[in-house]
């Protein structure tokens, strides 16, 4: 594992519940750091040595805005470059974003991400909240970008005419997998999933914390929890063979892990991410520690 960098999930509030969202935020979640916590967990990234970038998102972590303030002057001054990924949903006007901004470009926030989507605002708003606090960043110069998922719908493959795909960028983990998993999308053999699209777990290199201690790089697979081992001990000791979830995806992607623990999952799925959550979810109370916290297995 070589981190660089640290996603603190300042809490799994959010002002919204949306159907695409991994980690089943909604405005009730609970699981919200303290300050201690934040304190705590950028001095063992400093102490670690090799993060140079802390991101704070959540849920929606303007609702704790005096705990982001706090977190951004924290990692600015351990030398940290700094991240936000927000909703907008502060931006009632440019000028009102613009007031919520400007302490963070004081403080010295490198980037702030806006969700720019129809899962985020109402299709029929000219100006979506997004946009106003885009602009709003621009004027004060700190660099934006948005993060825009569009739904999923029916595409061609231009590699193999005639197969249809899905469209857009939903993976189906999280709350996607109840709320998006259309009957009418074109679905694969639980045996053809056999590699992990996103995360490279031999070499790591982000990691996301909750408030409950858990690290995990993808949402709900966790490699270690700071309320058991320092940051430092988890990072020297990941051992991804060894791991009861990490070790099947390694070796043959989600189809090993159904393989490995003989899962009744030999249907048809979505993608590989929707036949992974499944099995994950089937090995939730075998696996605690590995696969936590409940909230993002849907569990209440
Ligand atoms: S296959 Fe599983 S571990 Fe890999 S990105 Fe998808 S949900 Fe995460």
């Amino acid at each position: 594992m070589h981190l660089t960098g640290l996603h603190l999930l300042l809490s799994y509030a959010c002002t919204n519940q949306c159907d695409h969202c991994f980690v089943h935020s909604s405005p009730g979640a609970p699981g919200t750091m303290t300050f201690a916590q934040v304190r705590d967990a950028i001095h063992q990234a400093k102490e670690l040595g090799t993060v140079t970038q802390v991101y704070l998102e959540g849920g929606e972590p303007f609702l704790f805005y005096p705990l982001m303030l706090m977190a951004v002057k924290e990692a600015r001054a351990a030398g940290f470059e700094v991240g936000i990924v927000t909703n907008s949903y502060f931006a009632t006007t440019v000028e009102d974003a613009i007031e919520w901004l400007k302490p963070l470009r004081e403080l010295g926030v490198g980037s702030i991400s806006f969700s720019d989507d129809a899962y985020h605002s109402d299709k029929n708003d000219e100006q979506p909240p997004a946009r106003r606090a885009y602009l709003a960043a621009q004027q004060l110069g700190i660099e934006a970008g948005t993060i825009c998922i569009e739904p999923p719908s029916i595409k061609t493959d231009e590699h193999h005419p005639g197969e249809p795909i899905i469209g857009g960028d939903v993976r189906f983990r999280g709350r996607a997998v109840d709320t998006l998993s259309d009957d009418s999308l074109p679905r694969r053999s639980w045996s053809t999933f056999c590699e992990c699209p996103d995360e490279d777990w031999v070499d790591i290199g982000r990691l996301h914390l909750d408030a409950y201690g858990n690290l995990y790089p993808c949402q709900g697979v966790c490699v270690g929890n700071l309320n058991r081992q320092s940051l430092k001990e988890i990072a020297a000791t990941y051992d991804p063979e060894q791991h009861p979830i990490i070790g099947p995806l390694l070796r043959g992607g989600p189809t090993e892990l159904v393989r490995a623990y003989d899962l009744p999952l030999n249907g048809a799925f979505l993608d590989a991410c929707h036949l992974c959550y499944r099995a994950r979810q089937q090995l939730r109370e075998r696996f605690p520690e590995a696969l936590a916290p409940p909230q993002v297995y849907g569990i209440e």
